[in-house]
């Protein structure tokens, strides 16, 4: 619990009259160590003088210097502390400031429209905490490629799997395999610290593989068990280079005993790709030999629409950028929207991806979704967690799926 005496907040508004208001508010909520400034100006002044606070709330229309230019001195000063905005301009506007300033690595709290009201306000401030400690910031530094490449040799990679359920009816369908490293000193490693460096230094067909071998073999022991999963596999436009390519993976899958039909391969294109004629290739041969080839992250890649014209995908995965809060949100709702009449005219299935609550959920249901995906009903996991996850699901499906008998 923090002190909340103790949280420094300025706030910066060029009318008088608001500076009361959100002042008494602030109050109200137990916060009282408050400064406030009329202009940025004063506000930067205040802040060199008297070292910067914790929280601003900053109004965006200001008619010396606006809330923009404000962000801009604030980053040049390397202010380390969080904001949070305050305007009268529409949601859409407030978002795109909301972005910019996180674009500049600045904490955005988030914003607020005005008229303020007290609950809004206290809830942006219950989600702030002191800035994280300068480990737990080391800890987030990406990997030589010497530490990946030894990493793959000593098999300290390790699969997660995260369920894909149907919408309709809660069934478990599938599950995406997330790949962790079991670091021997650091802990568990996320994919955004080594993956790029994999790829770097020509080490992600060795990572690949492993992942796959991994997924295969899990694969046929769910299958014997019982447990038909269509297994998903991310794969890396550098791994789609090689002309190979499409025979070695046909070959690992029937080495394990696994028929291709049961395997997903979701490609992202997180980079422009000069020359497309391998990748091509490569993924319709993979499609012929039956495996299902999904297209990842849709909405964000250089060209999803290129990709969609020119490949032959089964599924498309919503980004979860458009699907969190789509239910609320008018704008992420329209691309949401879009994306699904899209994917139902080429008759693709759809996945959402970065389901994180119940409103994300019931949006899907309404909006006739196929699968989901997201933290609400499942984080990665080890494989021998899964059982486990499956009966503690089945016992909440029924209650997110209500029609069901
Ligand atoms: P992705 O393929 O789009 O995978 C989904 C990511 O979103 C995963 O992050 C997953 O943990 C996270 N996620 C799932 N549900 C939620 C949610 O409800 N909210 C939020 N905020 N996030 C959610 P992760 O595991 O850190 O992986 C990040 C990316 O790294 C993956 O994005 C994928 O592009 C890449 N990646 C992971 N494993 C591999 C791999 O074996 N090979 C390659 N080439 N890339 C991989
Ligand atoms: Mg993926
Ligand atoms: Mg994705």
């Amino acid at each position: 619990m923090t002190d909340k005496s103790a949280v420094k907040i300025m706030l910066v508004d060029d009318e008088p009259f608001m500076l009361k208001l959100l002042g008494r508010m602030l109050e109200n909520l137990d916060f009282t160590a408050l400064t406030s400034h009329t202009n940025g100006r004063a506000a930067l002044d205040a802040c060199a003088a008297a070292g910067p606070p914790d929280v601003i709330l900053l109004d965006l229309n200001m008619p010396e210097m606006d809330g923009i230019e404000f962000v801009r001195h604030l980053v040049d000063r390397h202010y380390a502390g969080s904001l949070i905005l305050v305007s009268g301009e529409d949601e859409r506007m407030l978002q795109a400031a909301s972005k910019l300033v996180h674009a500049h690595h600045i904490r955005v709290l988030g914003h607020l429209h005005k008229p303020v009201l007290p609950a809004a306000l206290a809830a942006l401030l219950a989600k702030w905490s002191p800035p994280a400690s300068g480990r737990a910031r080391a800890a987030q530094a990406t990997y030589g490629a010497d530490a990946v490449q030894t990493a793959i040799a000593n098999g300290e990679l390790v699969n997660y799997y995260q369920p894909k359920v149907s919408v309709a009816d809660g069934q478990i369908v599938g599950v995406e395999t997330l790949v962790r490293w079991q670091h021997p000193v650091d802990g568990l490693v996320f994919p955004d610290q080594f993956i790029g460096v994999a790829e770097a230094h020509g080490l992600i067909d060795d990572l690949t593989r492993a992942v796959l071998a991994e997924a295969l073999t899990q694969t046929r022991v769910w299958h014997d068990a019982g447990l038909a999963l269509r297994v998903a596999v991310n794969l890396s436009m550098d791994n789609l280079v090689k002309l190979g390519f499409a025979d070695s993976v046909a070959r690992l899958t029937a080495s394990a005993g696994v028929t291709p039909a049961e395997i997903v391969l979701e490609v992202t294109e997180s980079r422009l790709m000069s020359d497309l004629r391998a990748p091509l290739d490569i993924l319709t041969r993979l499609r012929l030999k039956r495996f299902r080839l999904s297209i990842d992250d849709f909405g964000t890649g250089h060209s999803s629409l290129t990709q969609l014209r020119d490949l032959p995908f089964d599924e498309l995965k919503i980004d979860r950028s458009f699907v969190h809060r789509a239910g609320t949100n008018a704008t992420l709702r329209a691309i949401f929207e879009a994306s699904l009449g899209l994917a139902r005219q080429l008759d693709m299935e759809v996945v959402a991806e970065g389901v994180e609550d119940q409103a994300d959920w019931d949006f899907l249901r309404q909006a006739g979704c196929d699968l989901a995906q997201g933290y609400f009903i499942a984080r990665p996991m080890p494989a021998g967690d899964l059982p486990g996850w499956i009966e503690t699901w089945n016992a909440r499906r029924h209650a997110l799926c209500p029609d069901l008998s």
